[in-house]
């Protein structure tokens, strides 16, 4: 206990001192010091544990990921729009999806809405190669840009239908959906990997949304229902 306390204290000392330092040398610093408390108050406190989890969302910088006049709420504890009418999830939800796919150093992980693309980059730190699918060809572009100018070699974004998923790079070791359609799509559950996870919102877009975290075996697939959610809508494109 006592030790924890002082742990604690020592922790308290560290961000104060480079608070300090940040007011000093502006921009870059201080965000680093809101992605620390970010961690510390809306990720370590909920109970995210996996350390590569947690250093994946100390490094990647959320604030580039989103528009320049969002970039002062870029760490706080809620969702962030990047235009086109969607949004960059919670910090919470981006660690607690990332925390149930399990990643190692050898998944190669579809993930089905890019957005901004940020939750791609936290792929990018922790696995092997990422594939990622955009509707809204303006946010594909987007996120393009930004993956390349902040040096993710391993995350290959493309415009199109999630619903079809990435047949070429198929199978995939995890994948993760961060839209929700109203029912788990076939094609993502035929493209996941034997041994494979899959985590998905489920749910009707004004309705209850629940997240679903699917692992396919050699007998079937497994679902465990996991927290209710809100997310925007998986888009049906017309045929
Ligand atoms: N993961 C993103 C946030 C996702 S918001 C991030 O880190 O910023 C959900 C995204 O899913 C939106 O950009 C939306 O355009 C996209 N989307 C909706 N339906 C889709 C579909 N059928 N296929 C691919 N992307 C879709």
């Amino acid at each position: 206990m006592a030790i924890l306390y002082l742990v604690g204290l020592a922790g308290v000392l560290m961000m104060e001192s480079a608070q300090c330092s940040a007011d000093q040398t502006g921009g870059g610093q201080d965000r680093s010091i809101e992605a620390q408390r970010m961690v510390a108050d809306q990720l370590r406190a909920r109970g995210i544990a996996d350390q590569r989890v947690l250093a994946a969302m100390q490094k990647v910088p959320r604030h580039h990921f989103v528009p320049e006049d969002e970039q002062a709420s870029a760490y706080h504890d809620g969702p962030v729009p990047i235009g086109h009418g969607q949004t960059i999830s919670q910090p919470y939800i981006v660690a607690f999806m990332t925390e149930a796919l399990r990643l190692t150093p050898d998944d190669v992980v579809l993930e089905v809405g890019t957005g901004s693309g940020y939750q791609a980059a936290i792929l990018g730190e922790l696995a092997r190669e990422v594939y990622t699918i955009e509707l809204v060809p303006e946010l594909a572009a987007g996120a393009t840009r930004t993956l390349a100018s902040e040096g993710y070699l391993n995350v290959h974004v493309r415009s199109g239908d999630g619903y079809l998923g990435w047949p070429e790079h198929a199978p995939f070791s995890k994948i993760i959906v961060t839209a929700a359609p109203e029912v788990v799509p076939e094609a993502l559950v035929n493209q996941l990997a034997v041994g494979g996870t899959l985590v998905v919102p489920v749910g009707p877009q004004h309705g209850a949304q629940q997240l679903r975290i699917l692992t396919r075996t050699a007998k079937g697939v497994t679902t465990e229902r996991s927290l209710a959610v809100r997310f925007v809508p998986m888009v049906k494109p017309p045929q």
